[in-house]
């Protein structure tokens, strides 16, 4: 009977913070609508305004500089980001849309329906975990609607060099629309909208210790000014018109007060990363099971290994037995029965991709985690291993 449960599968979700809890305690009898004049209304609304303010501030959001809407969860932010600026009225006559081989289905799929609209779609390399600068210079001899790169790929941990693409980019073409999927990177990796260049920034509360549910897509004031981007969800005009539906406050509030929590030990957590990193890499070489590290930068939260010749969903079932809670590609992925598109773009063969697991900290997990994760899997190798001669 499994009476443990080590949970290194953070980048599907995390566990709910204690800050999100209380918060969660204390607005739950704010239950007026943000949208409604009198004073239960204007309650509920100060809930959502301070969230805002908060997940802003995190983002290092200038003031004036640009909005924050909250959506239901990282994918809906992606898909406004995309179609909302591929739809707007105010488009131009550049069709060409950048973005990378190895981008979470959220912002792949949402760019693969614009190829059906006409939209040419240039998708650059990502090979060992680094996005190739220089085939996003030879795209630019075309005008360039729209870039998408994610800050953090959700499987390797790869960072990608946002900042340099969208600075190229931008240096070009100024009127150039660029989105970043932050959803591993935001509160994990320091970056601004300025640093990054980024027009649109999409982050999930779930990924950071607040409830399913709650995400939230950052637009540059010039985009709305400019009308660059169209709502998709029409109705009541909530989130300044972006995003109709009533706001879910309890959400939205948890979301912000996690984010603030965070942000109050973020050095802290990096440097606890960075270890956790170290010494679990060091543990997993030593079982004889490969790291697909990143020739490049990469997060400390996130490790890919390739097991040798055993398939990872036969793994990952017998270390859940044990209690100890791991990923065979994304959570997303896992509907897929095919191998994950991101690790052969990594430079995998399917074979490798189809033994290969995630592991994804959260600044819960500790080295004991990792001893556990270890003992499991040193003794999952030597049954599975032994089963199979
Ligand atoms: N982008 C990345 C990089 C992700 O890892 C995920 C979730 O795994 C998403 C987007 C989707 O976020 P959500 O689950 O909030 O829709």
């Amino acid at each position: 009977m499994m009476n443990r449960e080590i949970y290194l599968d953070n980048s599907a979700t995390t566990a709910l913070s204690k800050a999100a809890q209380d918060k969660i305690a204390e607005v739950c009898g704010i239950y007026g609508n943000p949208s409604s004049l009198h004073s239960m209304g204007q309650s509920a609304e100060k809930v959502v305004r301070k969230a805002r303010e908060e997940i802003l501030s995190a983002l290092g959001v200038r003031a004036r500089e640009g909005e924050l809407v909250f959506t239901s969860c990282g994918t809906e932010a992606s898909a406004l980001a995309i179609l909302g600026s591929a739809h707007a009225k105010e488009r131009r006559d550049a069709i060409r849309i950048l973005t990378s081989d190895s981008e979470h289905p959220s912002v792949q799929k949402n760019i693969d329906a614009l190829a059906k609209e006409g939209f040419e779609i240039v998708k650059i390399p990502t090979r060992q975990g680094v996005l190739d600068i220089d085939a996003i210079e030879r795209t630019l001899d075309k005008k360039i609607f729209l870039a998408s790169f994610m800050l953090v790929n959700n499987e390797t941990g790869a960072v990608y060099n946002v900042s340099e693409a969208f600075a190229k980019i931008k240096a070009k073409y100024p009127e150039a629309i660029t989105h970043c999927d932050a959803v591993q990177g935001f509160m994990k990796i320091p970056f601004t909208p300025a640093s990054l260049k980024a027009d649109l920034i999409t982050v999930s509360g779930h990924k950071l210790h607040a409830p399913k549910g709650i995400g939230a897509l950052y637009i540059s004031a010039d985009m709305l000014k400019k009308k660059k981007i169209t709502p998709f969800l029409l109705g009541g005009g909530q989130e300044s018109g972006m995003r109709s539906g009533t706001e879910n406050t309890i959400g939205i509030a948890a979301f912000g007060a996690s984010v603030s929590d965070i942000k109050s030990r973020f050095a802290q957590n990096r440097a606890h990363f960075a270890e956790l990193y170290s010494y679990a890499s060091e543990k997993i070489e030593a079982l004889g099971i490969k790291i697909n590290r990143p020739s490049g930068e990469y997060a400390h939260h996130i490790i890919n290994v390739t097991l040798p010749n055993i398939k990872s969903e036969t793994v990952l079932h017998f270390l859940s037995s044990d209690g100890v809670f791991v990923s065979s590609g994304s959570a997303c992925s896992s509907h897929s029965k095919t191998p994950s598109g991101t690790l052969i773009a990594f430079g995998l063969s399917p074979a490798d991709a189809d033994c290969s697991l995630r592991i994804s900290f959260s600044e819960y997990n500790t080295k004991e985690d990792i001893d556990a994760l270890c003992l499991s899997l040193s003794s999952a190798l030597d049954r599975l291993i032994r089963i199979k001669r």
